[in-house]
């Protein structure tokens, strides 16, 4: 998947501020940050969002999201998080525009519920 820009930040071929390296995970700042603190979790594996977990007969995925689960709520924690958002854009109208699974983790600023 060359053409995919997280399998190359996970490959380490596109420079990326990554706050925490795993064998089955990454998690990097946004480039564009919507609050303070804003960086996302992927999986090093070409996933293409959640749907596809749902859809493959892939039970295997579970131990895998729970990892990335852990690493979000580390890494919040390292970055002194207490209250934060964990959201996964799941297709273009969802917002997603990066079609490799990411968990986004905002805080550092109060976040409206329902989001916009
Ligand atoms: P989504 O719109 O949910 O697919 O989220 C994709 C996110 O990736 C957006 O918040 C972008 O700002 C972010 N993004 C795009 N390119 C990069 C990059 N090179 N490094 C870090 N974050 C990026």
């Amino acid at each position: 998947m060359a053409e995919c820009l997280f399998c190359e930040i996970a490959a380490g071929r596109i420079p990326a501020a990554v706050l925490r390296e795993t064998d089955r995970a990454v998690a990097f700042r946004d480039i564009s940050p919507q609050a303070p603190t804003h960086f996302l979790v992927i999986p090093r594996r070409h996933i293409v969002s959640l749907a596809d977990v749902a859809e493959g007969a892939e039970g295997e995925l579970e131990p895998l999201l729970g990892h990335l689960l852990r690493v979000a709520a580390e890494v919040a924690r390292a970055e002194g998080l207490q209250d934060f958002r964990l959201v996964s854009n799941v297709g273009a109208s969802a917002g997603q525009s990066v079609f490799h699974l990411h968990l986004h983790v905002l805080g550092g600023r109060p976040l409206e519920w329902p989001p916009g």
